[in-house]
């Protein structure tokens, strides 16, 4: 059993349980052993389990103590990096739970996530002046003069109105929020190579360039950054550049560590 088989137990109420064991391909467990399975991978493999829980969205709970254990495991590293030891120590934990936070929401994004709408600052509309030609007249014309069109110019009086209309957002659509997939191979990971398909004559698909072919855009490490920079002005860009920025994407790389690690154990509980 694998943590993905795990997934449906949480969504399913006691019934499916006992009412669907054989789609999970582990016909011999009953419901009562995969929620001891599922304990005891919590217990051995808390920040893998609470992250992968997280990251499907099964809880909230396993968000944040995801992010919490991710926040004190960063607290026992973190002296490694100069920039960071010298952090006043009420400071040090705010900025370790700011790097978890961006580490997990980094982690848990897929082809499948979305991201709010820079372009209309998630509000689905973009507010424009637009300029019409609007005329009356300054005495009453009969409705058979108007139609002609041809109505005498000295009567008429034309004036540019501005009015501030809401447009949908062209990006997102209305919608407000904008796929995370990348943007090259739409989350497939796989691009037409132009070149080699000109060549061979066939469509040939190699590794996406722009994603390397993880499917989605990343979170901007300079999002995390000036994050931290709400919290201490202690940290500059050039040693974000040159030494903390690494130490988060060790963060980042320690969930994927630690749900490898969860997946392992739950295999090894469920044999
Ligand atoms: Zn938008
Ligand atoms: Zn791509």
């Amino acid at each position: 059993m694998n943590l993905e088989n795990t997934v449906k137990f949480h969504f399913a109420k006691s019934t499916m349980i006992s009412d669907s064991p054989r789609a999970t391909g582990s016909d011999s467990l009953t419901g009562t052993d995969i929620m001891a399975a599922m304990g005891m991978t919590q217990e051995r493999a808390a920040m893998g389990y609470s992250a992968f829980l997280g990251k499907m969205g099964i809880s909230h709970n396993d968000r944040v103590r995801a992010i919490t254990l991710l926040a004190e495991y960063a607290l026992t590293k973190c002296d490694s990096v100069a920039a960071l030891r010298k952090l006043d120590a009420g400071v040090k934990p705010l900025v370790m739970h700011q790097l978890a936070m961006f580490a997990f929401e980094d982690y848990s994004r897929s082809a499948a996530s979305v991201k709010q709408c820079d372009c209309c600052a998630g509000q689905g509309f973009i507010e424009a002046d637009v300029f019409t030609m609007k005329s009356h007249y300054t005495m009453k014309l009969p409705q058979w003069a108007k139609d002609l069109k041809q109505s005498p110019g000295d009567f008429e009086v034309k004036r540019q109105v501005k009015e501030a209309v809401r447009l949908l957002c062209s990006t997102c659509k209305g919608k407000k929020v904008v796929s995370c997939a990348c943007s090259d191979c739409r989350g497939r990971g796989k691009a037409v190579n132009h070149k080699e398909t000109k060549k061979q004559g066939v469509p040939v698909f190699s590794t996406c360039k722009r994603c390397s072919g993880r499917g989605y855009e990343r979170i901007p490490s300079t999002e995390a950054y000036a994050a931290v920079c709400q919290i201490t002005d202690a940290i500059t860009v050039a040693t974000w550049e040159k030494s903390v920025k690494r130490f988060y994407d060790q963060l980042i790389t320690k969930f994927d560590l630690e749900e490898a690690w969860a997946e392992q154990q739950l295999r090894r509980i469920t044999r």
